[in-house]
């Protein structure tokens, strides 16, 4: 089995512990789980929920012997994450248009590469636009993974308005009939009223291209930040209409536990993981398979 997530080392792996050796299924137990899901940045609010939803699951089922409320632990966490639309929607016969958003930092830049590249290598054209025009060298790392994964590039010059790289990125995906637009925005999270301005711009210029047609609203979350990655996707869910998740970098924690948090408050599928820095580096994320990963 490949690597994958180091979670199940970590969180996961001393889940198990908590159930074996002992005799009866007591308060001490679930105490102690407790203590463990919120050192795992798996935050009070959720460590609670999974705690009383366990409980009476472990009831409802009758469970009596410590090692039989593994499982159940394992399904009723399996229970939060969103099973459906957790594929991009990527249809034939029309310009799919993706929308990617989420603060600095999180591995924005090169997820839209690794997308990239997955969507050429199964025959698409691939348009991005670099609509995070405050960062020169945001643009050209993009630039770089561009490149690199055989798509092409709508750019201004650093500063201009981001509305209008949206515009142009969409045209130009328009006029050479590409099957998928990505399109990378600012992060900015200091000044949410700026944000929430920017992104409905974005949104209506989008709508007035495609009309009726859906598209994705991507947030990228950096998985190594626990809490932090709960409270940005609130912000974001506020400031615009999000249909998925993709968390970064869940090679590089034993934690992870932000998944299931973000899953169960947001209701919103998580279509891809980060598992590395290299191009390939994406999964899609099945929500039967992370569970086995990380508790077997
Ligand atoms: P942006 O500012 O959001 O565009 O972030 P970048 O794409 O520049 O990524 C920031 C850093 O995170 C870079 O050093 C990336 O190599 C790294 N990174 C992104 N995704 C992953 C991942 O899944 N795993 C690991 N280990 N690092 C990642």
């Amino acid at each position: 089995k490949e690597k994958l997530f180091k979670s199940r080392e970590g969180l996961f792996g001393t889940l198990k512990n908590i159930f074996t050796g002992k005799s009866i299924v007591d308060g001490e137990m679930y105490e102690e789980l407790e203590d463990t899901l919120v050192q795992s940045d798996i935050g009070i609010e959720m460590t609670l929920k999974i705690v009383k939803d366990l409980k009476a699951e472990v009831k409802a089922r009758g469970v009596k012997k410590p090692e039989d409320v593994y499982p159940v632990l394992k399904d009723v966490l399996e229970g939060y994450l969103i099973t459906e639309n957790t594929k991009l929607d990527i249809q034939p016969g029309r310009m799919n248009v993706i929308l990617i958003v989420g603060v600095n930092g999180v591995g924005k830049t090169t997820t839209i590469g690794k997308i990239a590249a997955k969507l050429v290598k199964d025959g698409k054209k691939v348009v991005i636009g670099a609509a995070d025009t405050f960062r020169a060298a945001a643009v050209e790392q993009l630039e770089e993974w561009v490149k690199r994964a055989g798509a092409e590039i709508v750019k201004h010059p650093e500063g201009a308005d981001p509305g209008a790289v949206v515009f142009d990125t969409l045209k130009a995906g328009e006029d050479k009939n590409a099957d998928v637009v990505i399109i990378d925005t600012a992060g900015r999270l200091h000044n949410k009223n700026n944000l929430m301005k920017e992104l409905e711009k974005i949104n209506n210029i989008i709508k007035k291209k495609i009309g009726d047609q859906p598209y994705e609203s991507i947030l990228v979350l950096d998985g190594t930040t626990g809490q932090n990655g709960l409270i940005q996707a609130r912000v974001f869910n506020e400031v615009t209409k999000l249909t998925g998740f993709i968390v970064t970098k869940l090679d590089g924690t034993a934690k992870g536990g932000i998944l299931f948090s973000i899953s169960e408050e947001l209701k919103k599928p998580i279509k891809y993981i980060g598992v590395g820095e290299g191009i390939e580096d994406l999964r899609e994320f099945n929500s039967k398979e992370y569970i086995q990963a990380i508790f077997d």
